[in-house]
């Protein structure tokens, strides 16, 4: 069984070729990412395994479908970037990681608030310079805050279980069942206008449909707690980007950490650092002392790529022995 994995780095082939002893299979690191142009990269592969930017759309699908692949065996627990449909139509089973250490995405997103919050990167650079001084470093107790929790699926809940662990309310909205373990560490789910409104801190853990596209919008920030933070480690499309940026410098936004940006493709996972960036909306952000953005890192911890490696694999095997698992189905 042949595999070609887009968008690969060197971390790729580290884990996929350790989690390969256990199967065997022909893997191909391919650095460049998938679109319809590149789909001709994978003629001859049955399972072809892309990232969370590659474009995994009808024309792509069909050109690898032409080239005789028949999985797409995502390395992700989103899926956005692939059209189900067009996947179904065709006849090829789309896989995904479902579930691989969420632990990793929510201490991300804690990570992220505490550097907010406490100004880590600003102090630290200070310190660096001989600058021991504590003016515009003033923080505020997490304890005894609200935080609002978009989507209490896995990484909501072990988000939310940290967070009460800091002493916070929680708040959560979510349209499907509401948690029994959030319920009862005192979570109130709410609807999203009364979270919005209420939450001095909004972490958004939900998946990028087209439902939740730009959830959070100018309007939605218009509703948040003046001077509130808003966390973003789910994906980019969820936030209107070009919205954070008057919310930002009129002081209706306090706080903003991203670890997803909705034009992330073809910058994130890339060293840009000898390039001017072409992006306005992400250059304007960047400038902002009140904002840190990560580049899609929240899953990058070593347990976590060790999962992700061996499921996506599992997930082949599966379907080479015709009891395939962890299927992604179009909707409708
Ligand atoms: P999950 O499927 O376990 O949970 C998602 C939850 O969102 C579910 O409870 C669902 O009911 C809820 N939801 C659906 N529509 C909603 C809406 N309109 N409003 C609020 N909630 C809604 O998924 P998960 O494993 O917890 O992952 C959540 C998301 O995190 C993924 O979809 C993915 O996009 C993102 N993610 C990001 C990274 C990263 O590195 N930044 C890594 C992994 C996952």
């Amino acid at each position: 069984m042949r595999i070609i994995l887009f968008s690969s780095r060197q971390y790729d082939n580290d884990t996929f070729t350790e989690a390969n002893t256990a199967h065997g299979y022909e893997l191909h690191f391919q650095e460049s990412n998938l679109d319809s142009e590149t789909a001709i990269l994978a003629h001859g592969y049955e399972v072809v395994c892309p990232f969370v930017n590659d474009q995994v759309d009808a024309a792509t699908l069909e050109r690898l479908h032409a080239g005789g692949t028949r999985m797409i065996a995502l390395r992700s627990a989103g899926f956005n970037h692939v059209d189900l449909a067009a996947a179904e139509r065709l006849g090829m089973l789309v896989a995904r990681v479902p579930a691989y250490s969420p632990y990793a995405v929510a201490e991300h997103a804690v990570g992220l608030i505490l550097a907010l919050n406490r100004r880590l990167p600003r102090a630290v650079a200070r310190t660096r310079e001989g600058d021991f001084s504590l003016h515009g470093l003033l923080g505020f107790d997490l304890h005894g805050k609200t935080v609002g929790v978009i989507g209490t699926g896995i990484i909501g809940r072990v988000f939310a279980r940290i967070m009460a662990g800091f002493g916070m309310h929680i708040l959560a909205y979510d349209p499907g069942t509401p948690s029994d373990e959030l319920l009862a560490l005192g979570t109130r789910y709410v609807p999203l206008d009364t979270l919005l409104a209420e939450a001095d801190v909004v972490s958004l853990h939900c998946p990028l449909l087209p439902d939740t596209y730009h959830l959070i919008d100018g309007a939605a920030l218009a509703k948040m707690k003046r001077g509130a933070m808003l966390i973003n480690t789910g994906r980019g499309g969820l936030v209107e980007a070009n919205a954070l940026i008057g919310a930002l410098k009129d002081g209706q936004l306090g706080h903003l950490g991203l670890d997803v940006y909705e034009e992330e493709g073809g910058i994130f996972f890339e060293d840009h650092s000898n390039l001017p960036l072409q992006d306005d909306v992400l250059a304007r952000l960047l400038m902002f002392p009140n904002v840190i953005v990560t580049a899609h890192q929240a899953f990058f911890t070593r347990e976590a790529m060790t999962e992700i490696a061996q499921t996506t694999l599992a997930n082949v095997a599966a379907w080479q022995a015709g009891t395939p698992r962890n299927v992604v189905h179009a909707v409708g």
